[in-house]
């Protein structure tokens, strides 16, 4: 996220924007009772808002936007996504739970995307606000994920490459420089085409890392991943698995891949223990994706 979303009257805006997008002419309680901005005159866009598939896909691309502010590359710099709501959680609620209302779920992932952002949405700031959970519709509650599966390890994985392709940081873990309001543009490496560094040393660095500790001691603490042994296991993912915006395709072929041995158990071995030494992965993450690897492991050779 560009850190001049966060200077005050643009970030007020932006927000205003979202509710106004997420449910059009609602009127919700703003800190101060003032709306941040107003409509400029001759406003047109309600009515042509008033069809229900216009109306629908106005909130499906604020909830897109949404997710793109609150969980896009670049969360892990410093508390940008508290930042950005702090102070419209309340207002943000109610569209939220305006917008949710007049969605419903069609059993087809890629269309009940926006459904299950909202509902998870909507969970996070009745969170933030102190509220209960149970206040929130039953319907809601119903579409949020149960605590322990939030993630598969492909959805994991997904995320992983994904946020490495587009974050503007060095992927060297000890450096983490950001590229920001910087033109200088960070070399990729050229077998993954996945991590980027900020310097030639950094990439060095982070090609050798731990380098010693391997492959003896992957999933444990041994540190941070060499990209030695990470770059060719993410190029065979990419060429294996296409990595498009479609999470859902994507754990769909990559569960594929792994039945038929396209991409092996150490290969899986190798992605997991470079998201153990992930900053940016939440622990409750690491402790589901070493229960689930531990479990796979001892599945597949239960007599080990
Ligand atoms: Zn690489
Ligand atoms: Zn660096």
């Amino acid at each position: 996220m560009y850190p001049i979303l966060f200077e005050e009257s643009l970030r007020s805006k932006l927000v205003w924007v979202i509710v106004e997008m997420l449910e059009p002419g609602i009127a919700v309680e703003w800190p101060g009772g003032v709306a941040p901005s107003m409509k400029p005159e001759g406003w047109k866009l309600e009515s042509w808002m008033a069809s229900p598939p216009r109306r629908r896909r106005c909130s499906v691309c604020a909830t897109l936007f949404l997710r793109d502010l609150l969980y896009g590359p670049d969360v892990d710099f410093e508390d940008l996504r508290v930042r950005f709501t702090s102070g419209y959680e309340r207002p943000l609620l109610s569209a939220i739970l305006a917008a949710f209302a007049r969605m419903h779920q069609t059993g087809n992932p890629e269309e009940d995307q926006p459904y299950l952002l909202l509902a998870g949405f909507a969970e996070s700031f009745q969170a933030s606000l102190n509220l209960p959970r149970s206040d929130l519709p039953e319907r809601l509650r119903l579409a949020l994920p149960k605590p322990d599966h939030c993630q598969t390890i492909p959805l994991l994985i997904y995320g992983y490459i994904g946020r490495s392709m587009t974050a503007r940081a060095c992927s060297n873990p000890e450096c983490g420089l950001r590229q920001l309001n910087d033109n200088r543009a960070f070399q990729v490496c050229g077998g993954c085409k996945s991590m980027r560094y900020c310097s030639k040393a950094c990439q060095k660095r982070h090609w050798k890392m731990n380098l010693e500790f391997w492959p003896k001691s992957m999933l444990s603490s041994a540190g941070p991943a060499p990209h030695k042994v990470t770059c060719p296991v993410i190029c065979h993912v990419h060429a294996t698995v296409p990595l498009t915006a479609d999470s859902y395709a994507f754990e769909r072929d990559f569960t594929t891949a792994v039945a038929i041995g396209a991409v092996t158990e150490n290969d899986m071995l190798v992605l997991c223990s470079m998201m153990m030494a992930d900053t940016v992965l939440p622990d409750v993450s690491k402790n589901t994706l070493l229960r689930m690897v531990c479990f796979q492991l001892h599945y597949d050779n239960p007599h080990s």
